[in-house]
C-alpha cells in the first residue's frame, strides 16, 4: 500500500536534491507532481486540491528555515501536511471497554472475518504484556455467505481465542442470542461478526441497523478493504449514515494497492484508522500511526515499526549478546550466524528494507532474494562447521574447507565468499570498538 507512492515521493525529493532554492515557478512545477501522483494513486481529485493548495501556502509563507535544503523543507511540509490528513497520533488507537461488544461490519469480502481474528488476538497480546488474561469471545451472524460462521471458527482456533455458535439463524435473533451467552459466561469482550454484501445494499444495511439497534454495542468497526482505493470512501459513507461506526480497519494493505484510501478516509469522514491489516495471518495487525504511515508513504522508511518488531521477536539477552560481541571487536561466525537468524525472525529482506529510509524503493526485488538466499546459504555452511572452526576460521584449509562445503550442499567458492564477508565484517567490528561503541558510531 505505501510502496507506490513511496516511490513517487522519492524521486520527487531526489529530483530537488540539488536545487538551491525552491521559487514560487519551482513549487509550482513540483506541486504539480505532488498532485499527479497523489491523483494515479486513486486519492480523488478535491482532495487532492485541498492538499497541495496548504503545501503551497505552508512554502510560500514560510521563511527560509537556514538549516534545511530547499528539498528538506519541502518534505517536511508535505510530511507535516500528510500526518494532518492521515490523523495526529495518540488520538487513533482502539481501546475497547470492559465489558463491552464490538460490531464489526463491512463488504463482503473486505476481510471482516480475518480481521475479527487478529483483532482478538491483538487485544490478549496487549493484556498479556500487563500481566492480564481477557476473556475474548468471537461470533457470527452471517448466514448469507456460505461457511462463513466455520470460517471464524477456524480463526478463532488460530488465535486461540473462544468461539460461539448461536443455534438461532435468524441474524437479529442470534445476535440477542450470542449477547445473552456471553454475558452469562462473563465474556469481558465480544466481537461480533456481521455479513456484507458485494455492494452496498439497503437489506444489508437494514439488518446492521436492527442488530445496532437491539444490542447496543459499545464500539463499531468498519473494515474496509485497502484494494478498493477511492470506492471505500462511498462504503464508508453509506455505513455512516445507515449504522454509524468509531473507525475503520484498512484490510489488505499489504496488497499491491496504492494508498489512496488510508490517504483519503481519515481526511473525509474525519474519523481514525485504528489498525491496517498486513497480511492473512492472525498476527498481521498493526496499529495505524499516521506519522509512521507519511514516512513510509513519502519513501522515508519507519524505523519505529522496525524496532518495535525487533523488541518483539528478539529477546533483550540475545540482543545484548550481540551489540557485546560487536563492542569489544571480537566476532565469531556463531555471532553472524545468530544476527542472521534474528533477522530471518524479523521478516523475508524485502519486507524489512521497506522499514529503512531510502532503502525500500533502492534495491531491485532481484537483488533482495538473492540476499536471502545467500543468507540461507551462510546459515548452512555455519552449520556444519566445527565450533572451534566457528571461533578460528583461519584453521580451515582446502581440506576443511571441501569438507564444510559438502556439509553445506554449496560449493567452496561459497564457503570462501562467507569468510571474505566475514572478515569484513569483523573490520567494521573492530572499527566501532575504536570509535567508542555502537551508540558513537552511529551518530
Ligand atoms: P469477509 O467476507 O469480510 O469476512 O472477508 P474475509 O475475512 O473472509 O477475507 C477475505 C479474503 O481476504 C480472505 O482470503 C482473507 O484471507 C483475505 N484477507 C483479509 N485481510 C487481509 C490482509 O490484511 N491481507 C491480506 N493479504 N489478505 C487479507
Ligand atoms: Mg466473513
Amino acid at each position: 500500500m505505501f510502496d507506490f507512492l513511496a516511490k513517487k515521493f522519492s524521486s520527487i525529493f531526489s529530483s530537488l536534491s540539488d536545487k538551491k532554492q525552491l521559487d514560487e515557478k519551482a513549487i509550482n512545477e513540483v506541486l504539480k507532481q505532488v498532485n499527479e501522483a497523489l491523483l494515479s494513486a486513486d486519492v480523488p481529485y478535491d482532495l487532492v486540491q485541498v492538499f497541495t493548495a496548504s503545501i503551497k501556502d505552508e512554502m510560500i509563507g514560510q521563511k527560509r528555515a537556514s538549516s534545511l535544503k530547499p528539498s528538506e523543507q519541502l518534505m517536511k511540509v508535505v510530511y507535516d501536511k500528510m500526518v494532518a490528513f492521515l490523523g495526529e497520533d495518540g488520538t487513533t488507537h482502539f481501546t475497547p471497554h470492559i465489558p463491552s461488544i464490538t460490531m464489526v461490519m463491512g463488504l463482503q469480502g473486505s476481510g471482516k472475518t480475518t480481521t475479527i481474528g487478529k483483532l482478538a488476538y491483538f487485544l490478549q497480546k496487549e493484556a498479556k504484556k500487563r500481566g492480564k488474561e481477557r476473556r475474548i469471545l468471537v461470533a457470527s451472524v452471517d448466514y448469507y455467505r456460505p461457511a462463513a460462521i466455520e470460517q471464524l471458527e477456524l480463526v478463532a482456533q488460530k488465535a486461540g481465542i473462544d468461539f460461539y455458535r448461536a443455534t438461532n439463524s435468524e441474524p437479529i435473533s442470534a445476535a440477542a442470542e450470542i449477547r445473552d451467552f456471553a454475558k452469562i459466561n462473563r465474556y469481558e469482550l465480544l466481537l461480533l461478526d456481521t455479513a456484507g454484501r458485494l455492494h452496498i445494499d439497503n437489506q444489508m444495511l437494514n439488518e446492521l441497523h436492527a442488530i445496532d439497534t437491539n444490542l447496543q454495542p459499545k464500539h463499531k468497526i468498519l473494515v474496509l478493504d485497502a484494494m478498493t482505493g477511492q470506492e471505500s470512501l462511498a462504503v464508508a459513507q453509506a455505513f455512516e449514515q445507515a449504522v454509524g461506526f468509531q473507525g475503520a480497519i484498512l484490510a489488505k494493505s499489504d496488497s499491491d494497492t496504492r494508498g489512496g484510501a488510508a490517504f483519503s478516509f481519515r481526511y473525509s469522514l474525519k474519523k481514525p484508522i485504528f489498525f491496517i491489516g498486513t497480511g492473512e495471518k492472525v498476527e498481521d495487525l498493526a496499529q495505524f500511526h499516521a506519522k509512521r504511515a507519511a514516512s513510509r508513504m513519502l519513501g522515508m522508511g519507519d524505523m519505529e515499526t522496525l524496532a518495535e518488531r525487533a523488541e518483539e521477536k528478539i529477546k533483550a539477552s540475545e540482543q545484548q549478546t550481540i551489540s557485546n560481541s560487536w563492542e569489544k571487536g571480537q566476532l565469531t561466525l556463531d555471532d553472524f550466524a545468530q544476527q542472521m537468524d534474528m533477522l530471518n525472525r524479523l521478516g523475508s529482506l524485502s519486507s524489512i528494507m521497506k522499514y529503512i529510509p531510502g532503502m525500500g524503493n533502492q534495491l531491485p526485488p532481484e537483488a533482495l532474494e538473492q540476499g536471502q538466499s545467500e543468507m540461507k546459504r551462510f546459515r548452512a555452511i555455519i552449520s556444519s562447521m566445527t565450533p572451534k572452526e566457528r571461533v578460528y576460521p583461519r584453521i580451515l584449509n582446502d581440506s576443511r574447507k571441501l569438507r564444510v562445503a559438502k556439509g553445506a550442499g554449496v560449493a567452496v567458492v561459497e564457503v570462501n565468499k562467507l569468510l571474505t564477508r566475514f572478515v569484513n565484517m569483523q573490520q567494521y567490528a573492530k572499527l566501532i570498538r575504536k570509535s567508542g561503541g555502537l551508540q558513537n558510531f552511529f551518530k
